[in-house]
């Protein structure tokens, strides 16, 4: 057992319960409430309660929030959704680290200074209030390719995920990383981790279900990651829907339940490429269509457990122990 962050204070890592391992309670840039009509706090709150309660009906427990401040983070939507708790009844863990831009304060500092912010928004607080970060958030995409040039991306992701590492082993809070899956990226993010003797039981290799290629996943997990199957849209075709299950039940039946967890990297209110148009279902997919779904192929009441329960609790304990 250990204790997490969330926007409501310390919770047990017991009492996460049933966790969405991947989502936003807002997402599209760093000041993005600056920019006329793009985004409106009072909107954005009710939108969330509202996403929040329909999740909560579904048997959802927790959601663990990954939108750093280049992402669009708003920690005054924290504030606003955590005084509503009693409505929803969710917990929200949210994020410090860095989305897939790496902003131009991060090109020439080293990993301890980096990790010193992540450290401060875990231990201290984001930007001066008392909602801590309880978890850190990395993000590796096609700019990990772009190696030349002047602000070389793949150098700067490379210091960012040191500094990663550095700040979960100092505040034992876990690493959840957005990656590109068709080219593996999860591959050289945790041989940094290892190089940094970082636990890799704390460590989430998200969107893995954007790949069916099954001898990377269950490498991963080989190696003690956790796999994030957390895109999940219910929009998406039938087919699409049961190749993204598939994927999750494959997992399990690998004997892999344990470190593997499942959501939809989606939001109620988003400003990602423009104004997304207001979703209060948006958390529903995993709850009311995954899980029915693995049930009916197969996969027992413990995997399904263990897919929504277990795995998450297990990298907030890992990460927690590295602290000890
Ligand atoms: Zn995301």
């Amino acid at each position: 057992m250990s204790n997490v962050h969330t926007i409501n204070g310390t919770l047990e890592s017991a009492a996460l319960g049933r966790t969405l391992s991947h989502e936003h309670l807002t997402n599209g840039m760093g000041g993005m409430e600056r920019v006329p009509g793009l985004y409106d706090e009072a909107e954005a709150v009710d939108a969330n309660v509202e996403a929040l309660k329909r999740a909560r009906a579904a048997g959802i427990d927790s959601v663990i929030d990954l939108t750093p401040l280049d992402l669009g983070r708003q920690v005054s939507l924290f504030q606003k959704v955590a005084a509503r708790h009693d409505e929803h009844g969710v917990n929200v863990v949210c994020a410090t680290g860095v989305y897939r831009w790496v902003p131009s304060y991060f090109f020439r500092v080293d990993p301890d200074e980096i990790a010193r912010y992540f450290i401060s928004e875990i231990d201290d607080g984001i930007e001066g209030t008392d909602v801590h970060a309880g978890i850190i958030k990395l993000a590796w995409d096609v700019e990990y390719h772009l190696d030349e040039g002047f602000m070389t991306p793949r150098s700067q992701l490379e210091n960012t995920a040191r500094a990663a590492a550095r700040a979960a082993k100092a505040s034992g809070v876990p690493i959840s990383c957005h990656t590109r899956a068709v080219d593996e990226l999860g591959t050289p993010l945790l041989d940094i981790f290892e190089d940094e003797g970082l636990d890799l039981r704390a460590v989430t290799i998200g969107h893995s279900n954007d790949t069916n290629d099954l001898d990377y996943l269950k490498g991963l997990a080989a190696r003690g990651a956790t796999v994030g199957l957390d895109r999940f849209f219910v929009q998406a075709p039938e087919e699409e829907l049961a190749r993204r299950g598939g994927v999750a039940l494959a997992m399990a039946q690998a004997g892999y339940a344990e470190q593997t967890s499942l959501g939809h990297d989606a939001t109620p209110y988003g400003c990602w490429g423009g104004r997304t148009p207001v979703n209060p279902d948006c958390w529903l997919g995993v709850p009311a269509v995954e899980v029915n779904w693995l049930r009916d192929t197969g996969a027992s009441d413990a995997d399904i457990d263990a897919l929504q329960t277990g795995s998450v609790r297990a990298t907030f304990e890992a990460a927690a122990a590295m602290k000890r």
